[in-house]
This record gives structure tokens, sequence and C-alpha cells, in this order.
């Protein structure tokens, strides 16, 4: 059975989430794996009254293992995001419906790499095509959007961030809402941005990994 903290450190994700303005009302959710199991967010329960009870425990195919709430309306992406060939254990998905990354979603298919924090998703962030919420046909498409990277847009929807633990995935969430707020920015001056390459990206998570998020902070 999962431990205790897993579905605690849902609980404290979710509200990191809204403390953070990453969602509104009861929207975005959460999942962390631990071994072979998930602990997943549940659908509709307003964040101040989650609690580690009501979080739900699932198999890896989303079956449910002891579940007291009906779970999260996005299972089928979380599902997938967590089956990706080279997913881990201790990984946390977090969906947002962050403002700037929904923004975004609506006006590109892929982020501009104007800051070189795309470094940290693997490179441009793709945005996934528009399929109804709660859908395979968008878990599928978020899953596309997800290879080789660790963060992907929805369009006309949100964010879903892949971080490697719990320490530090809220960190993560929030560079790439700032990722996405730069590149929007950019993109309103009507200006083509200048955007980096995929050499310098390369360089870029080279120097990174001992200061990525969850690392001691990002430079
Ligand atoms: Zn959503």
């Amino acid at each position: 059975m999962i431990a205790p903290d897993a579905r605690t450190a849902v609980v404290d994700l979710c509200r990191g989430l809204v403390d953070r303005r990453l969602v509104v009302g009861t929207a975005g959710n959460v999942s962390v794996r631990e071994g072979d199991l998930l602990a997943v967010s549940p659908s509709g329960v307003p964040y101040p009254e989650l609690t580690p009870g009501t979080v739900g425990v699932h198999a890896l195919d989303g079956a449910p293992v002891d579940a007291p709430l009906p779970p999260t309306s996005e299972l089928a992406l979380h599902v997938l995001a967590h089956s990706r060939p080279d997913a881990r254990p201790g990984e946390v998905v977090l969906h947002t419906h962050a403002p700037a990354s929904t923004a975004l979603s609506t006006v590109v298919d892929e982020v501009p790499v104007t800051h070189y924090y795309a470094a940290f998703f693997g490179g441009a962030v793709r945005v996934a095509p528009y399929a109804t919420f709660g859908t395979d046909a968008l878990a599928r498409a978020v899953l596309r959007a997800l290879t080789d990277r660790t963060a992907a847009l929805m369009a006309n929807h949100g964010a879903v961030l892949i971080a490697p633990g719990v320490a530090g995935a809220l960190d993560r969430a929030e560079y790439l809402e700032y990722v996405c707020d730069v590149a929007l920015r950019a993109l309103s001056t009507g200006r083509p941005p200048r955007t980096l390459d995929g050499a310098e990206i390369d360089r870029v998570r080279t120097a990174l990994t001992d200061y990525g998020p969850g690392r001691g902070g990002a430079r």
C-alpha cells in the first residue's frame, strides 16, 4: 500500500498550486507515483477541504485500489503521463490552468524558446491539440506532446508538468508559467522574438544540472 506521505504530498501540492495562483476554483489536479501505485487528487473537492484521506490510490493503469472519492476527471492523462517509456517511480504530474500558459496555448503550436529556462523542460514546450477535458483523446495528445519533454501545454486549456519528485515540483510549475509568460509578452509586441537554438538549450541543460529547481534554485 502507498505510504501516507504520497497522499499528503498530493494535498500539499494542490494547495501549493492555489497559493501560487496556478489554478482557480477546483481546477487542476496532481498525482504522485510511489512504486507501482499512484496517489491522485479527487474530483471536484474544494482545495481547503482536501485531506490525505480523500486522495485516491490507484494502480498504474488507473484502477482504484483505495479511492474513497471519484478521481480527477483527468485520470487518463495522469495514467498515460506516468506510463511514458522514461517514467520513474517518485515522479509527480501536475496539471494547471495557469493564465499565461493557457493564453499562450491559444496562439502557438510550440512555445518559442525566448528564455533559457526552456532547458528545464527538455527544450521547446509543445502544445497538444485541443480535445475535450477528461477524454482519452486529450490524454493521448498530451502524451505525444511530452515526447522528450517534461512539460506540455494543452490548447485552450492549460499545462502539464512532470517533476522528478515532490521537492521542487511547484517551483518547476512556476518556471513553466514564467517561460510562457515571457513568450506571451514577447509575442504581444508584434515583433518576432529572438529565440535560442537547440545547441544552446543543450548547453544550458548541462549547466543547470546543479542549479535546477529542487537543487538549490536556478540562475
Ligand atoms: Zn484542466
